[in-house]
């Protein structure tokens, strides 16, 4: 956001993330967790909160939330199972079983890009309900012909990462979910989809003029889907918020509601009509108390961060590296680190990384990456070809020098292309006095028409710069 919009005013957000833990079943029955199949067939006693049925925790959303706490440097501590009381026809039970007053993982952080630590309060395990949709009259409850219940969600282990209102602007929000996001992607605790709602973001503003310590009214934003609703919803937010108090009025605590269409949030209800959740303690289900050596295990178990990823990539790269998230994010540190420590040409790995590869990298292996990226240096490729050769083998694997070979990429050795740009320069003698002549401008147009026929008269396998060499050449001399 920029900071004359606001002028005068702070914006202060803390942001509570739900994350579907990416186990094989449901959290407390054998049920299978997997996002998408048939309507009400990933279900059982359980899910469906029979009477008679009991819940049995999964070890393995113990474990993963284990590992959400250790990577975001939380305290991992004894737990207990509450039951959050409401109703709600996605909840069949009438409660919700949640952690309360005592979650698994207690006061961490997170480094958002700028460097700067955005403390977490909590991370607390709870189940997920199921999905209502609301059929006619435009999906609204309140509009709708009828409903439907699908509880194939219902019973999904979640995390809940409470932050702290640390966050200071649209952007800094932003930053903070997609690093949560890469986080708890490369412990393989979740699979972080916000657009299949395996990451799901409740939003709470307030604003206060700057340079004030005392935290504002806030008003806490629901059904955001995306990085791009999150930013547009603050930016709404905290604008009408402003407008209010700058109008004289004041902030009522509220949840409302992100209209995506509309681009604008509303009313669902004040803090008076809150639910009484009349939160106790599960009976069905003991405390969890994590043994010190099994924490130990698993903390032992955790891959590098994306945080370490990124220092380890610029290290490599020997300077910063500007894409550097996107290369981590895209799985592609590896392939770039190693290449790079093979005597790859840092620049020209980091450039067919952003560039060049997308998700992961196919079949190419770190030794044939280097090796390219060698032809390409050693002016066997040209940038085009060496892109072109690339893309093979991300798709089939091998070697580049047979992937050149068969595309006809040759070496063009220095006299062969020596004589054929003498010769395209002799057959445009007034483009080359202009050339010769022209002022920067002039120069690099013309620089451009050269390339553009003598690349043509090689059929592209010229290189680029060697011409731009031979052209500055014999324009000196
Ligand atoms: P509740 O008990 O209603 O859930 P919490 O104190 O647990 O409220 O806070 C919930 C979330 O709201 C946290 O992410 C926290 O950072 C955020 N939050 C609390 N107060 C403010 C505020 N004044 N402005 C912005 N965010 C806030
Ligand atoms: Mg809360």
């Amino acid at each position: 956001m920029s900071g004359d919009v606001l002028d005068g005013w702070e914006v202060v957000i803390g942001l509570e993330v739900h994350a579907e833990l990416a186990t094989q079943t449901k959290m407390f029955s054998s049920a299978r967790n997997v996002f998408g199949g048939e309507p009400n067939t990933n279900i059982d006693p359980v899910s469906l909160g029979l009477p008679g049925s009991l819940p049995v925790l999964n070890e393995k959303a113990i474990e993963l939330a284990i590992r959400v706490g250790l990577a975001l440097n939380c305290k991992v501590q004894r737990s207990v199972f509450a039951r959050k009381n409401y109703f709600y026809p996605d909840m069949p039970k009438a409660y919700q079983i949640s952690q309360f007053d005592l979650p698994i993982n207690e006061g961490g952080w997170l480094e958002l890009p700028s460097g700067r630590k955005a403390m977490i309060e909590r991370a607390h395990l709870e189940e997920d309900t199921g999905k209502s949709s609301h059929v006619g009259g435009g999906g609204r409850i309140h509009e709708a012909t009828y409903s439907l219940v699908d509880y194939n969600r219902a019973g999904v282990p979640l995390i809940e990462i409470v932050g702290a209102p640390d966050l200071r602007s649209a952007e800094e929000a932003r930053g903070y979910v997609a690093e949560l996001r890469s986080i708890l992607v490369a412990i393989g605790a979740s699979d972080g989809k916000m657009e299949e709602g395996s990451m799901r973001v409740d939003c709470n503003v307030s604003v206060r003029p700057m340079g004030t310590e005392e935290l504002g009214t806030r008003c806490e934003v629901k059904n955001i889907n995306s990085l791009r609703s999150l930013g547009r919803a603050i930016e709404y937010e905290s604008r009408r918020q402003v407008d209010l108090l700058t109008s004289g009025q004041r902030i009522e605590q509220q949840t409302r509601h992100w209209d995506e269409a509309e681009g604008r949030t509303h009313k669902l209800r004040s803090k008076e009509e809150a639910f009484d959740y009349r939160y106790f303690p599960e009976p069905d289900l003991v405390p969890v108390d994590p043994s010190p050596e099994w924490i130990a295990e698993i903390a032992a178990s955790l891959p590098m961060l994306p945080r370490q990823r990124r220092v380890r990539l610029a290290e490599a790269a020997k300077g910063e590296v500007a894409d550097a998230a996107l290369i981590v994010e895209r799985g592609l540190d590896d392939l770039a680190v190693e290449a790079m420590e093979a005597g790859a040409d840092a620049t020209r790995v980091l450039v067919h990384c952003v560039n060049n590869l997308s998700e992961g990298a196919g079949q190419l292996s770190t030794g044939s990456f280097a090796a390219l990226v060698a032809m390409e240096t050693g002016g066997e490729l040209s940038a085009t070809q060496a892109k072109t050769v690339l893309a093979d083998l991300v798709a089939s694997g091998g070697d580049p020098a047979a992937a050149a070979a068969a595309h006809g990429f040759e070496a063009m050795d220095t006299s062969e292309l020596d004589g054929i740009v003498d010769g395209i320069i002799a057959a445009h003698p007034d483009d080359w006095a202009a050339y010769v002549e022209g002022d920067e401008g002039e120069r690099k147009k013309k620089s451009g028409f050269f390339v553009g026929q003598i690349m043509k008269a090689t059929r592209g396998q010229a290189d680029g710069k060697l011409v731009n060499k031979i052209l500055a050449q014999r324009a000196a001399g």
